[in-house]
């Protein structure tokens, strides 16, 4: 089975409307259209740069897709401040990250609330990247591959096989974001084989086999070939990284 891998840029909250187009552009000059014939490439920006960025992408005709960070699960009414999921889908997002740690951890996000934003992607025919990852207390206590299936099976719940074969999971162990402290291959794949054994568990090998699994966690320019070499990380979800045309790229070609 061979997947085809995936980059995704996260940019958190970083860049206003003039700063997004900016960065949007710069990676569309640098970008060889024929890799994205090999690799499949999302920027993840911020919720008002979305209309912006991919007005850059169509304009270039460069086939790079656009993610959202987050989305409410009720198509619209009294919710504010939230962003629905008919919103982003209008704009052209074909990816959605869902149950990023900062969101679990600062915003309060649960288990269920991440299942429930899955599902209703899903029906609407929008990829969800369902972020799972242990802290650095899980890892040191040693229970961390127990933990982080325990994220993906709740986030799964209720999702048949077909479906599941549209989501994309990314591993994200906490310690690693935005620390600067990438975890070793061995690290990664360790975590991201157990999360692929956790799907086949859940559905069937051949499903399993067919999910992308994506590292997060300080991915760069250095680092992301060899983690891109492991077996079962299928790309990765870059935050810091991706604030840079440059870097970005460089992690692209890592993994043509
Ligand atoms: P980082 O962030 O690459 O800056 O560590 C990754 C992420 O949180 O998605």
């Amino acid at each position: 089975m061979t997947r085809r891998k995936l980059i995704a840029g996260n940019w958190k909250m970083n860049e206003t409307v003039p700063e997004a187009v900016v960065l949007a552009q710069e990676i569309s000059n640098l970008m060889e259209r024929d890799w994205l014939e090999m690799v499949d490439v999302a920027v993840c920006p911020p919720f008002v740069d979305l209309k912006p960025v991919k007005t850059v992408l169509e304009f270039d005709r460069v086939d790079i897709a656009l993610g959202a960070q987050n989305v409410y699960w009720e198509p619209a009414g009294a919710f504010t401040g939230e962003i629905s999921i008919p919103m982003i889908k209008e704009i052209g997002c074909t990816f959605c990250i869902v149950g990023h740690s900062e969101r679990r951890n600062l915003f309060g996000e649960t288990n269920e609330d991440v299942n429930r934003k899955a599902r209703a992607l899903i029906e609407a025919g929008i990829a969800p990247i369902v972020c799972v990852g242990e802290s650095l207390s899980v890892r040191d206590e040693g229970a961390y591959l127990d933990y982080v299936t325990a994220q993906v099976r709740a986030a799964f719940a209720g999702i048949d096989g077909d479906d599941a074969r549209t989501t994309v999971v990314a591993y994200e162990p906490v310690w690693a974001i935005g620390t600067g402290r990438t975890a070793t291959p061995e690290q990664a794949e360790e975590v991201c084989a157990a999360i692929r054994a956790c799907l086949a568990d859940l559905y069937d090998e051949a499903t399993a086999a067919a999910m992308r699994i994506l590292y997060g966690g300080s991915m760069n320019e250095g680092n992301a070939a060899l983690l891109l070499a492991e077996a079962d990380i299928d790309g990765g979800l870059i935050g810091g990284a991706a604030l840079k045309a440059g870097s970005f790229i460089e992690i692209v070609k890592a993994a043509l």
